[in-house]
């Protein structure tokens, strides 16, 4: 476990960088949404971020959220799911106050969690995944047919689509980076010009600990930073992103 001081260091180094990134591009900070990455991280790790001032976290697995829920009932927050979600799991995403689901990827998802929805007369927001990178460990719609995608998933009435998420390529080549973040922003452009029913497209959830700047610059709405916040995690992030987990 990281100590609380540093915390509560690198959550405000953070917040400066966000500042420092947004001067730089002449956007307004309170545009940009910070979501705390909080797999793995303990619930009191969590809750000293929280009464920090913030908002928002986002979680990849159900059994996470259900495991700190008890812990974080009583704290003020917004919670988004953010990892591969599995059609089985649907019925408990739900249940436990996700107002967004991140990482909508799958026409068999949007189904499912239509059904979940109908039945309990609710709606939620969903953001659609893309894979800019064309790395195949990383889920997501290929960009060539996010458009379709989303026309689809329109037509479900419990799912408003709120914008686009993705996970920028890993790599130390800035304009690598900077090309996804400009493929998820031309996608929202398309996608804002068809003018579809159900589907707002004011988020743009793009930018970690190590590229939220040009996600910044690219013009993310949300960044979802873990790293750099709560130190580095135990497990490499492909657990978290792989097909074959529980
Ligand atoms: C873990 C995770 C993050 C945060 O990554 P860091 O590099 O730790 O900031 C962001 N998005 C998703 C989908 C994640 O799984």
């Amino acid at each position: 476990m990281v100590a609380n001081t540093s915390i509560k260091a690198n959550l405000h180094s953070v917040l400066q960088r966000i500042n420092i990134a947004c001067l730089k591009a002449n956007r307004d900070p309170n545009q940009v949404k910070l979501l705390l990455a909080t797999k793995t991280v303990h619930p009191d790790n969590i809750i000293l971020a929280l009464n920090e001032g913030q908002k928002l976290i986002g979680e990849n697995k159900v059994q996470e959220i259900k495991q700190k829920h008890d812990a974080l009932k009583n704290i003020p927050h917004e919670k988004h799911f953010i990892g591969h979600l599995q059609t089985n799991k649907i019925k408990d995403v739900l249940k436990y106050d996700v107002s967004c689901i991140q990482s909508l990827d799958r026409l068999k998802l949007a189904e499912h969690l239509h059904e979940g929805l109908s039945r309990a007369t609710r709606k939620v927001d969903v953001l659609i995944q893309v894979n800019t990178s064309g790395e195949q460990s990383k889920f997501g719609i290929h960009p060539a047919e996010a458009i379709d995608f989303i026309k689809k998933v329109a037509g479900f009435n419990t799912l408003r689509i709120k914008g686009l998420m993705t996970i920028g390529i890993f790599s130390g080549e800035e304009n690598k980076v900077r090309q996804c973040f400009k493929t998820l922003r031309s996608i929202q452009e398309e996608v804002k010009s068809e003018n579809m029913h159900n589907v707002w497209m004011d988020e743009l959830s793009m930018g970690m600990s190590s590229d939220l700047e040009v996600a910044i610059e690219e013009g993310a709405t949300i960044i979802r930073v873990g790293t750099a916040i709560f130190g580095i995690r135990k497990y490499s992030d492909s657990y978290y992103w792989n097909e074959n987990e529980s």
